[in-house]
């Protein structure tokens, strides 16, 4: 089989500083060497050889925050009562293709409706649509009167789009284990109000032992579990039970950071939104959003707090809520922009949150997101440096190449000339 040569690269591996003037070989799915130039295996006539000074190679990105069947969503109804399931279903595969195609070749669901994640992750792993790899997860499980449970009673509705619906320990092990029975791989919970939701971020909207009934019986069944959690109280709720991911996080302290590095619990921060609202309010003024005052605190909040918990080695990763009218998808890569200008992470890191901890949340940690030998090559190549740079990312013309499986979805590299003639 024939192997291909990336000679020349920028590398950014995953978890190092970059490697200028690195050479990657391919060889079927796999990485099978990463080094310098000078020592590298000498490609012979049936290999294919780029030569990409001035280009960067990376491990392809992890969405970890996703929901792939969001279609400008600008208030609960849109989610499942606007369109039909075969519709939403559509959307999605034209969703996943456009992730793939802004550079990430995982994704993480963070709750959809008809159980669409579970459906496009059959569709994508059989071959019949382009998309990333992808952890399924399913409806909202939520207590009465919470979250997506928002409609009066005279409506009759059951909610079984994206509601799941339960009180009590016994009723939340049930509708976990009905999640699973559909093909779910992560189950999302709604553990604390806030961040747009009906109840604000200090109102406990499930209680401990819910929580903990939930988690244990995800684990029980080797499946992850992760929860909408926007203050302090909440974090160490979720830490009690020993869940896998915190969506949002908003208010976490040194107590949350030492609890999160002990469980090497995964945190997606997802502070585009409220970074994009509130870089516009102090470049413009003004802001239309009604609760710009209360995000901007929250956001000084983590901009002091996210450096810290990065530097102490918590495993956070990227993804937000993309699809809601205010947040289009195709914006996936303009979120690393937020934590580097607005956090000051520094750009390589938070591209090791984009690659290396968002595999290791795939639980694919030993098999992807980084340039290493052995690991299956979902890998891109970008034009220019993105440690450097980070919104070279954002643009997709600067794409040249987006490989998955070690097969290219998107190749726009010319083969060395000179090794063409001599193969010739
Ligand atoms: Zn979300």
């Amino acid at each position: 089989m024939g192997r291909i040569f990336f000679r020349g690269v920028n590398l950014i591996d995953g978890e190092h500083k970059p490697q200028p003037n690195s050479t990657v070989v391919v060889q079927g799915q796999r990485i099978k060497a990463v080094g310098k130039n000078g020592d590298m295996p000498k490609p012979n006539a049936r290999d294919v050889v780029y030569d990409l000074s001035g280009k960067s190679l990376m491990p392809g990105m992890v969405q970890c925050h996703y929901h792939v069947a969001y279609a400008n969503v600008g208030d609960m109804n849109d989610i499942d009562m606007k369109y039909p399931p075969t519709y939403l279903t559509l959307i999605a595969a034209k969703n996943a293709e456009l992730l793939l195609s802004c550079g990430y070749t995982g994704a993480a669901g963070a709750g959809s409706m008809h159980n669409i994640d579970v459906t496009l992750k059959k569709a994508i792993n059989s071959g019949m649509i382009p998309g990333p790899r992808f952890l399924a997860c399913g409806r909202d499980v939520v207590t009465t009167g919470d979250s997506v449970d928002c409609h009066p009673n005279f409506w009759k509705m059951g909610m079984d789009g994206l509601a799941r619906v339960c009180d009590g320990p016994d009723d939340f092990r049930k509708a976990v284990r009905e999640e699973i029975k559909m093909g779910v791989d992560i189950i999302k919970l709604y553990p604390t109000g806030g961040h747009g939701l009906m109840w604000d971020e200090d109102t406990m909207t499930m209680s401990q032992d819910e929580i903990d009934s939930a988690t244990t019986a995800a684990h029980e069944r080797g499946r992850k579990i992760r929860g909408h959690i926007i203050s302090k109280k909440g974090i160490l709720a979720a830490l009690q039970a020993g869940m896998d991911v915190i969506d949002h996080g908003d208010r976490m302290d040194d107590e949350c950071i030492e609890g999160m590095l002990e469980q090497e619990t995964f945190v997606v921060p997802s502070l585009y939104f409220p970074w994009k609202v509130v870089e516009e309010k102090r470049r413009t003024g003004s802001s239309d959003w009604g609760g710009v005052d209360s995000m901007e605190r929250n956001l000084e909040h983590s901009y002091e707090v996210l450096p810290k918990a990065n530097k102490a080695g918590v495993k956070l990763v990227i993804g937000d809520d993309f699809g809601i009218a205010s947040m289009p998808h195709g914006e996936y890569a303009c979120e690393l922009e937020a934590y580097v200008k607005g956090a000051g992470i520094p750009a390589n890191e938070v591209l090791r949150w984009a690659t290396k901890n968002g595999a290791e949340l795939l639980g694919m940690g030993d098999e992807l997101g980084t340039i290493e030998p052995g690991k299956i090559a979902d890998l891109l190549i970008v034009k220019g440096n993105p440690t450097k740079d980070i919104t070279i990312l954002q643009d997709k013309k600067n794409l040249h190449a987006i490989m998955k499986d070690g097969e290219f979805y998107r190749n726009e590299l010319t083969p060395s000339r000179a090794r063409l003639q001599r193969a010739a």
